[in-house]
C-alpha cells in the first residue's frame, strides 16, 4: 500500500487510484490545493498494485531506444497558429489522429473553468484542448477511458505533462501499437485551489459577472508578450499581459507549483512520450527566419511512432531541423526543475487570510536594487551605451 513520506514524491497522476481493485483510494486536496491519494485501510487488501503502477515508486522503462531529434516548426494555418500557445503543432497531430478514426485526450476547462482531462472525438471540438492552461489538470477517469478505447482497437492520442504520460504508461503496464503519446516541456503546474481563488477575485472585480471564455495566451500583443484574457457574460473583457496579470506573476515566480515539480522525476531530453512539444524560446537568435512573433514550436521526436506521425503532418508545417543543444539553450525547464523560492511558504501562510492581489503584489514586487538597475539599463539603452550597460550589470 502506498505510503507517502514526502509530498515531492507524488505528482497526483491518478494511476494508483485508477488501478486499485477495491476502489479504496480517493484523491483528496491538501491545504495547498493539490490532490494526493488517501487509502481506506479497512477496504485495502494489501495487493500492492498501487505501488506497482506508481511511476515514482516503480519507475517505468523506455519503450523505444530512439535518440530524440529537434525541429523548429509552425502550422501553415495562421488561424490555428494564432489560437494556439506556440506554433499550433498540437492541432495538426490531433487532427491526424482523428482523421484515422482515433480519439484525443488532453487538458480542457469544465463549465466552472476547473482544468480537467477530457476526450475529443471530433475536429470541431479540438478548441477545448487547444492552448496551455497553467493549472494542474485532473486526470479523473481518463486513463481507464483511454484503456477501453485501446482495447477496442481505436487509435488513441493521449497528451499531457510528462508525469501524466508516465502515469498512463505505468497504469497500462503494457505497450499498445495504437497508442500515441505527446507531452510538453513542463515548467511545473500551479495549484487548482489558487486558480479558483484567482477566478473568484476576478469575478468580484467584474461586478460578480461569471466568466464565459478564458485564454491564458492571447497573442494580440505577440507570442512573446502573451496576455491572459477573461471574457464575461456582460460582454466585457479583462486583459493583462504575462508581466501584469496576478495569477501569471505568481506562477512565473513559482509561488504555487506542486511540490513534485520542484523535484521532478521526468526532466530529461529523452521522454516516455512519442512527441514532445514546447515553445521555441530564443528562436529569434537561432533561426531568425523562423521568428515572426506569431508562435514557433519546438518539437522533439521521441520514437519511431512519433517520427511516422510527424512525417505525415510535415506538409502542413514550416519546419527546420535544429541541433539539440541549440534547441534547449533557452528552455532550462526541459531538464532542470525550478528551485523552491523562499516566498512559497510565505505565500501559503498568507493565502486565504489576506486579499489575493495584496499577497501577489507584496511577493512579486521588485527589490529596490533591481528597480534601480532596470531604470539604469533603460536610460543607458536609450543612449546606446552598451559597454556601460555590461559594466553596470556586473556590479
Ligand atoms: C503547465 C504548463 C507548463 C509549460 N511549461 C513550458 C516550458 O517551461 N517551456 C516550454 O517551452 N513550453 C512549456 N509548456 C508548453 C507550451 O506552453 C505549449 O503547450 C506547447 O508548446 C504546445 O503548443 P501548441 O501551440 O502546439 O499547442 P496548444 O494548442 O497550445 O497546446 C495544447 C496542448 O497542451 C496541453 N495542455 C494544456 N494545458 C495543459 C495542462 N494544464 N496540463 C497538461 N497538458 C496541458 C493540451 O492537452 C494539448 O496537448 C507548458 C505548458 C503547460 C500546460
Ligand atoms: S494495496 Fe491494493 S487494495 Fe490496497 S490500496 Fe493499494 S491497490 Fe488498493
Ligand atoms: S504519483 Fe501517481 S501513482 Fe504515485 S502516489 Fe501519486 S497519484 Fe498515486
Ligand atoms: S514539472 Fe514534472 S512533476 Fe510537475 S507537472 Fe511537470 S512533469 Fe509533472
Amino acid at each position: 500500500m502506498i505510503q507517502l513520506d514526502k509530498k515531492q514524491t507524488c505528482t497526483g497522476c491518478h494511476a494508483c487510484t485508477t488501478k486499485c481493485p477495491k476502489q479504496c483510494i480517493t484523491m483528496i486536496s491538501d491545504t495547498e490545493g493539490f490532490w494526493y491519494p488517501q487509502i481506506n485501510k479497512e477496504e485495502c487488501i494489501d495487493c500492492g498494485l498501487c505501488e506497482r503502477v506508481c511511476p515514482i515508486i516503480t519507475p517505468i522503462k523506455f519503450e523505444d531506444p530512439f535518440n530524440p531529434v529537434a525541429y523548429a516548426c509552425y502550422n501553415t494555418n495562421e488561424k490555428v497558429r494564432l489560437a494556439s500557445s506556440s506554433g499550433g503543432v498540437f492541432t495538426l497531430i490531433a487532427e491526424a489522429v482523428l482523421k484515422q478514426g482515433g480519439v484525443v485526450f488532453g487538458a480542457g476547462f469544465d463549465e466552472d473553468f476547473n482544468v480537467c482531462h477530457q476526450c475529443v472525438e471530433r475536429a470541431e471540438n479540438l478548441d477545448k484542448l487547444r492552448m496551455s492552461k497553467y493549472v494542474q489538470s485532473k486526470i479523473g477517469e481518463t486513463y481507464r477511458e483511454a484503456e477501453n478505447f485501446l482495447k477496442e482497437n481505436r487509435l488513441v492520442l493521449f497528451t499531457g505533462t510528462p508525469c501524466q504520460i508516465g502515469g498512463l504508461k505505468a497504469y497500462l503496464s503494457k505497450s499498445y501499437d495504437n497508442l500515441i503519446t505527446q507531452d510538453i516541456i513542463c515548467h511545473g503546474i500551479p495549484s487548482p485551489m489558487v486558480w479558483e481563488a484567482y477566478l473568484a477575485f476576478r469575478k468580484k472585480s467584474a461586478g460578480g459577472c461569471a466568466a464565459r471564455r478564458i485564454a491564458f495566451r492571447r497573442k494580440d500583443f505577440g507570442w512573446k508578450r502573451y496576455s491572459v484574457s477573461i471574457s464575461y457574460g456582460n460582454d466585457t473583457e479583462y486583459r493583462q499581459d504575462l508581466t501584469q496579470d496576478l495569477f501569471m506573476k505568481g506562477f512565473l515566480k513559482d509561488l504555487y507549483l506542486r511540490p513534485s515539480c520542484h523535484a521532478c522525476a521526468f526532466k530529461s531530453i529523452k521522454r516516455h512520450s512519442d512527441i514532445t512539444l514546447a515553445d521555441f524560446w530564443g528562436i529569434e537568435n537561432i533561426l531568425p527566419e523562423m521568428f515572426d512573433d506569431k508562435g514557433t514550436s519546438l518539437v522533439l521526436i521521441q520514437s519511431k511512432k512519433g517520427k511516422a506521425l510527424f512525417e505525415s503532418i510535415e506538409k502542413d508545417l514550416v519546419c527546420q531541423n535544429v541541433n539539440m543543444d541549440e534547441a534547449l539553450k533557452y528552455n532550462p525547464a526541459a531538464i532542470r526543475p525550478a528551485p523552491i523560492p523562499k516566498n512559497r511558504e510565505v505565500f501559503y501562510n498568507r493565502f486565504g487570510k489576506e486579499l489575493f492581489d495584496k499577497i501577489i503584489h507584496d511577493l512579486t514586487k521588485l527589490s529596490f536594487k533591481t528597480r534601480v538597475r532596470t531604470a539604469a539599463v533603460k536610460i543607458l539603452n536609450k543612449l546606446g551605451i552598451k559597454e556601460q550597460i555590461k559594466k553596470t550589470l556586473k556590479k
